[in-house]
């Protein structure tokens, strides 16, 4: 395996797990981008802000404090993010020393289509052949040639935390989930943010009701939404920055984060001397089973740029080790990219699975869509948290639950059962009949898919 990320270490610990002989090369941390910058600091800053914003609305709950407010504290909160990744690290490793997974720390490559060189720190190499290899690493954040990030004023989104100060005004290019989790981040830690948004609304890939809720939110804590206006030019000034958009706007700030998309690692490892297949963005080429263009040669996660979850990683990383150990049986399914859930961290949570509406609607596919609010929610009153809604799509015909989605507190959450439901072919009658907890968010799905 070449990268110890989400799909690389699942896929070794699978494989190690069905007998196999496992070497896995990785030039940082065995977790990844996701642990070292990516899911899990950017989740664990966020569940700073959240009790930030927690800690706030105590009077909702009929608490007074007599102290002063709460404050960040930096040095806190960059050894808590600190300590939840390490944790996490050392439990992937120690998983995998368990199981016998040979870890090697350098940077990979390919020099044919069954030799891996790894090259370590100093300059020393070792070839390693195998019978098949899985090519598992990841992606970088894209940097637009219009802007050069200094790690001081002009950050992606890999410099930007734990911040060794709350930007006073942080102005962010880019407004898809990784771009809006920030601005919730940091609008919630203090700062003023502008949002620069080319389309006409936030999340475009998203259900429009949905983007339009987060739209109100972000407006209510005074974001700045710059709309239809594409950034092409960033600008170090005296005092911060000057993000110039094609429309002649120009928006100052003090910091300026771009979070524009991600490009595929695959540059430095010498796929064509083994005649792996990129495409023209250089992301691996791979079939339903996650081979390239030689059956023995795998890629999963963000370097095949199918699905850029963590979950999608892992997941292919489990199939390809099964694969490759031949497990795959008649009952064997295929990794349905359409029924994946995906979330949105941020203040509503925003989560959804399957079929959305939009896309029923441009095919001209009948659907029934069924929505209740989290206003008539008995625990939602109780959180003091009303706001958002649940929306279920379901087949009119069958009452086959195909797909929703979620706007509200523990919505990450939630959606699970809404995702349960989509994998497993339920029907909106299952989740009615369900005889649930009361009082609970949950509730709100059953009342929804009636
Ligand atoms: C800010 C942000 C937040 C995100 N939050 C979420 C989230 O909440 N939930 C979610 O599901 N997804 C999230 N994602 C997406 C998620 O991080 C990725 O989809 C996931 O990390 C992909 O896993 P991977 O195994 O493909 O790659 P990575 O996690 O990127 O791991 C690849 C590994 O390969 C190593 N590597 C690269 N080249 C070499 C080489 N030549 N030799 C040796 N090692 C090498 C790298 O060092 C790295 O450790 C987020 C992304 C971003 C940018």
């Amino acid at each position: 395996m070449v990268g110890g990320g989400p799909g690389g270490n699942q896929a070794a610990s699978r494989a190690a797990s069905l007998g196999a002989k496992v070497t896995l090369v990785e030039r940082d941390i065995v977790g990844g981008a996701a642990h070292l910058w990516d899911c899990i600091p950017s989740k664990a800053m966020i569940a700073t802000a959240g009790a930030l914003a927690f800690s706030r609305r105590a009077p909702g709950f009929g608490l007074s404090s007599g102290g002063p407010a709460l404050q960040v504290d930096h040095a806190a909160l960059a050894e808590r993010i600190g300590a939840v990744t390490n944790r996490l690290q050392r439990s992937v490793e120690d998983l995998l020393t368990s199981q016998g997974v040979r870890t090697l720390r350098g940077e990979g490559r390919l020099a044919g289509p069954h030799t891996v060189v790894v090259r370590y720190e100093g300059g020393a190499e070792e070839r390693l052949s195998a019978d098949a290899i899985v090519v598992a690493t990841g992606s970088r954040p894209r940097i637009p040639d219009w802007a050069e990030p200094d790690g001081e004023r002009v950050l992606t989104t890999r410099q930007a935390y734990p911040p060794p100060e709350v930007p006073e005004h942080l102005v962010v290019v880019g407004s898809g989930v990784t771009g809006v989790e920030f601005v919730h981040m940091f609008s919630s830690l203090g700062s003023k943010v502008s949002l620069i948004v080319s389309r006409q609304h936030v999340l475009p890939h998203k259900d429009a009701e949905v983007a339009a809720a987060l739209e109100d939110e972000l407006l209510r804590r005074g974001v700045q939404l710059f709309k239809g206006a594409r950034a092409q030019g960033v600008e170090r000034t005296a005092d911060g920055v000057a993000v110039h958009c094609d429309d002649g706007r120009t928006v100052s700030g003090s910091h300026v984060l771009i979070a524009v998309g991600s490009v595929p690692n695959s540059d430095r490892l010498h796929l064509d001397e083994a005649g792996v297949h990129v495409d023209k963005w250089g992301y691996v080429t791979v079939n339903h089973h996650c081979q390239t263009n030689l059956a023995h040669i795998y890629a999963c996660g963000d370097v095949c740029g199918r699905l850029p979850l963590s979950s999608v990683a892992s997941m292919q990383g489990r199939k390809i080790a099964e694969h490759i150990m031949e497990l795959h049986t008649r009952e064997h399914r295929h990794i349905d990219y359409d029924k994946a859930a995906s979330a949105v961290f941020t203040d509503p949570e925003i989560a959804d699975v399957g079929l959305a509406e939009a896309e029923a609607f441009a095919s001209g596919r009948k659907i029934r869509v069924t929505k209740v609010p989290f206003g008539a929610s008995a625990k939602a009153l109780i959180n003091d948290d009303p706001r958002g809604f649940v929306k279920i799509i379901s087949d009119p015909a069958t009452g086959v639950v195909l797909g929703g989605c979620i706007v509200g507190s523990q919505a990450a959450e939630l959606i699970s059962v809404i995702a349960l439901a989509v994998t497993a072919g339920l029907k909106v009658s299952d989740l009615v009949e369900s005889c649930l907890v009361h009082p609970s968010l949950s509730e709100a799905l059953a009342d929804a898919a009636e």
